[in-house]
């Protein structure tokens, strides 16, 4: 019998009506371990309507006592985390370690948004003109919902959630209905952490529960991770009916290296960032560009030697260094962009297409595959394959190398290698992309910096996590007020001045 999931609404797990379920793979084995149900539109409007009710009360807690939820949510997850860490490594496919990594990271914004009592604080201004003051509120916007990718079950919710219920909304979440488990048990951690029934649901679903929370009048915010094209249709959708929207995209992430670099130190970054969790990362570098022929060379000679050494293992063998693709569907895209880089005339110094790992020879895996004498006109350099492929780009010279990713379709996070200060700061304030790393090949920024990418990788002006979030749900109230001893001249027609 195969497990049959739930909606997660009211602070309980809510069976799906509509009829209408997707498979839970493991993609070690390829067997389906579950059913999710899909919601209507009924059950996704019956969800944001319990959600829209337990607001009010929710908002009228103050902030202390909202953190403190939270300060009680990390301890249960820190209980429950070699749970959470194999129920997210059986859905997903990535490593146990790599998987507590993603839990970890969501954990740290939990941290970061338990801070809310003081980052609520609205400002003053004492005697703005003659007896009057003005003061700013931050206010909860009320109901707000995250859509979020299969690639980082954890985390990615996490940061949506928990700085949106600690300003004082209720929250939908919409995972991928890839690997909804860890989803689920979130927001039971959070019911068990004290957060009143409601304010956390989780509705399972695809592109019917994904519209109807945009057309939806009850939903002020909605945030988004995932594919290009889905992010750039959500938040042209969700901005069309007035909602705030915030939708990140895909990626390209190029890694520069200068001559001066020491290239073992890129050779260990360019295997942990392009091939960990098996390149499904939206911060993996997927291009590798050296510049000038003799660092190329020596780049492609080292990786080469080293890619053919990685292991390739069961997602629960802890000496594996990345396990099998997700999803049959993203191993038989990658594998087509692997065949498309050959018939594109790249150089295939690694090719990982016939893997298979003995007696899971149903999994999904798929070797690590390395590219040479990529151009930027191939297709295999300009769309993301998220998959455990690395193309390398060769560059005549430093601005050609820069040119690369500036002027990709896609801007999330790029790195340079160099000893030279002077070349990294030149990089980082030149270069086209949101996130910036010098000499660190995956920049995710901290929780309390903000997470963003530019051009087809992120629409919308705030950013994910830190200050921004705070931005992004709540809104500004400015209070301008007099008290009567100002009160003395009569009606005034003139819009009133500061002098
Ligand atoms: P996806 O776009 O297929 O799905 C994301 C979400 O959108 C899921 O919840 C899914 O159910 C929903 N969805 C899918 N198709 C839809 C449709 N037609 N209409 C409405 N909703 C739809 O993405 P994915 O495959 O789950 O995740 C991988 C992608 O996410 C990669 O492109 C990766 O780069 C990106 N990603 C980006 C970031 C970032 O911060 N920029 C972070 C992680 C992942």
């Amino acid at each position: 019998m195969v497990h049959e999931l739930t909606h997660f609404v009211g602070g309980k797990p809510v069976p799906g009506t509509s009829g209408n379920f997707g498979d839970v793979y493991d993609p070690n084995t390829g067997r389906v371990q579950a059913r999710v149900p899909l919601a209507s539109v009924e059950e996704t409007r019956a969800a944001i309507a319990d959600a829209a009710a337990a607001q009010v009360e929710w908002a009228a807690w103050n902030p202390q006592r909202r953190a403190r939820v939270l300060l009680r949510f990390l301890d249960l997850a820190q209980r429950d985390l070699d749970l959470l860490a194999k129920l997210l490594s059986s859905e997903h496919g990535k490593t146990i370690a790599d998987a507590k990594g993603d839990i970890q990271r969501g954990l740290e914004v939990v941290e970061f948004a338990a801070g809310a009592p003081h980052l609520l604080k609205g400002e003053f201004t004492d005697g703005a003109g003659g007896g009057i003051d003005v003061h700013s509120l931050r206010q909860p916007l009320g109901v707000v919902a995250g859509i979020t990718p299969f690639n980082f079950p954890a985390m990615i919710p996490l940061w949506k959630i928990a700085p949106a219920i600690a300003c004082g909304n209720s929250f939908i979440l919409k995972p991928s209905e890839r690997d909804p488990s860890v989803p689920l048990k979130i927001a039971e951690l959070f019911l068990e952490a004290g957060l009143p029934p409601g304010v956390l649901n989780v509705v399972n679903g695809d592109k019917t529960a994904v519209d109807t929370i945009l057309t939806d009048p009850r939903i002020e915010a909605v945030g988004f991770v995932g594919s290009s094209d889905i992010a750039h249709y959500v938040y042209s959708t969700a901005t069309a009916n007035g909602k705030r929207a915030q939708c990140f995209g895909g990626a390209k992430n190029h890694m520069i290296i200068m001559p001066d670099a020491d290239l073992d130190g890129v050779v260990d970054a360019l295997i942990g960032a392009g091939f960990g969790s098996a390149g499904q990362r939206c911060m993996a570098i997927s291009v590798a560009v050296p510049v000038g022929q003799a660092t190329a060379d020596a780049l492609a000679a080292k990786l080469t030697e080293r890619v053919k050494e990685l292991r390739i293992g069961h997602s629960f063998d802890a000496e594996a260094e990345f396990g099998p693709l997700s999803s049959a569907g993203l191993l038989e895209k990658v594998r087509g962009y692997v065949d498309s880089g050959v018939a594109e005339g790249a150089t295939l110094l690694a090719d990982g297409r016939d893997f298979t790992l003995a007696g899971h020879e149903d999994g999904y895996f798929l070797g690590a595959c390395l590219f040479d004498h990529v151009t930027p006109e191939m297709s295999i350099y300009q769309e993301e394959i998220f998959g455990p492929v690395l193309v390398i780009v060769r560059a005549e010279d430093y601005e050609q190398a820069l040119r690369l990713p500036s002027e990709h379709e896609y801007g999330n996070g790029v790195a340079i290698f160099t000893r030279d200060g002077d070349t990294a700061r030149d990089f980082s304030r030149r270069v086209r992309a949101g996130m910036v790393g010098v000499n660190v090949p995956i920049p995710v920024p901290v929780a309390y910096h903000t997470f963003g990418g530019w051009k087809r990788s992120g629409f919308g002006d705030l950013n994910q996590h830190g200050p921004d979030s705070f931005k992004f749900y709540t809104r500004t109230k400015t209070v301008t007020s007099r008290w009567p001893s100002g009160v003395k001249e009569g009606a005034s027609f003139v819009i009133p001045t500061m002098d």
